[in-house]
């Protein structure tokens, strides 16, 4: 989801309060002025007009998985330059830039946890992280949590963003479509549940692969979900597009996901699905 156009850092001072003033910023959705630490309280909503910001990888384990349940998997895992590749900087240099920034060391956390009380196997991108572009690293740890569920009879969840197949690891990026895809073709002979949610943007490869292939698939209001951008499609076929187009409400209308799910309703949609599916 685009970040807000106008951040502004309000000098540190005290109010008559005694609270320290911090960041605030214009919401893009109402244009009010908004307390970012704030949206940490309200599951990064605006709370005027109800805007969706991007939520980190944490933050929504952190609202999905039973306090304390979440164990991470594979977490040390990251990528290397293996082509060498140097476009606008090297990529080495931007792999280590994002993982600076965002504290990660790959755009996808993993784990296992608990969801009211269900065992899961979770996986939730962070599109903060290089777009979650899906590189060998991140179709890897996808690949390894399909398995997981499939080995220890876990319902899987995965929760997407992704600005498409990561090109500064070339084809090597691209087997990742096929690699997932194999893996959850081996889970859907178990008849174990996979759930995906679709967040704000899914496109590329993602949705190429595993972000399509749910039993399930949900997605957040207002997300944008496609292969190319509306852009692209535009130029390219000189077509003018229809309103809403590869928004989740257009998708939902087209028959391409099952349900959208406003945020704070998640868990208990999520836990509602797999206390209704009976798998053995
Ligand atoms: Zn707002």
């Amino acid at each position: 989801m685009p970040q807000p156009e106008h951040t502004t850092q309000a000098p540190a001072e005290k109010s008559r309060s005694g609270l320290l003033f911090g960041l605030w910023m214009k919401c893009k959705g109402c244009g009010e002025l908004i307390y970012q630490n704030g949206l940490d309280d309200s599951l990064q909503l605006c709370p005027h007009c109800g805007y969706y910001y991007p939520m980190t990888a944490w933050k929504r384990v952190e609202m999905l998985a039973d306090q304390g349940t979440f164990h991470e998997l594979w977490g040390d895992m990251q990528s290397i330059d293996l082509l060498n590749f140097a476009g606008n900087g090297t990529y080495a240099a931007k792999l280590s830039e994002s993982q600076g920034k965002t504290g990660l060391k790959e755009a996808v956390v993993c784990g296992a946890c608990h969801l009211d009380g269900l065992p899961v196997a979770l996986g939730v991108m962070d599109f903060r992280f290089q777009g979650a572009s899906m590189g060998s690293v991140v179709g890897e740890k996808v690949t390894r949590l399909i398995e997981y569920a499939t080995h220890s009879r876990r319902a899987l969840i995965l929760v997407t963003a992704s600005g498409g197949a990561r090109m500064q690891e070339g084809a090597v990026s691209l087997m990742q479509m096929a690699k997932t895809s194999a893996a959850l073709q081996r889970l859907s002979e178990t008849h174990i549940p996979y759930i995906t949610v679709l967040t704000h943007p899914t496109t590329g490869g993602v949705t190429a692969s595993f972000a399509s292939l749910g039993d399930i698939i949900l997605a957040e209001p207002g997300a944008l979900i496609g292969f190319a951008g509306p852009r692209v499609i535009k130029e390219t076929t000189g077509a003018e597009l229809p309103k809403n187009f590869q928004r989740a409400e257009f998708l939902l209308e087209h028959g391409f996901i099952d349900r959208i799910v406003p945020r704070p309703e998640l868990k208990n949609t999520l836990s509602q699905i797999l206390h209704a599916w009976t798998f053995t």
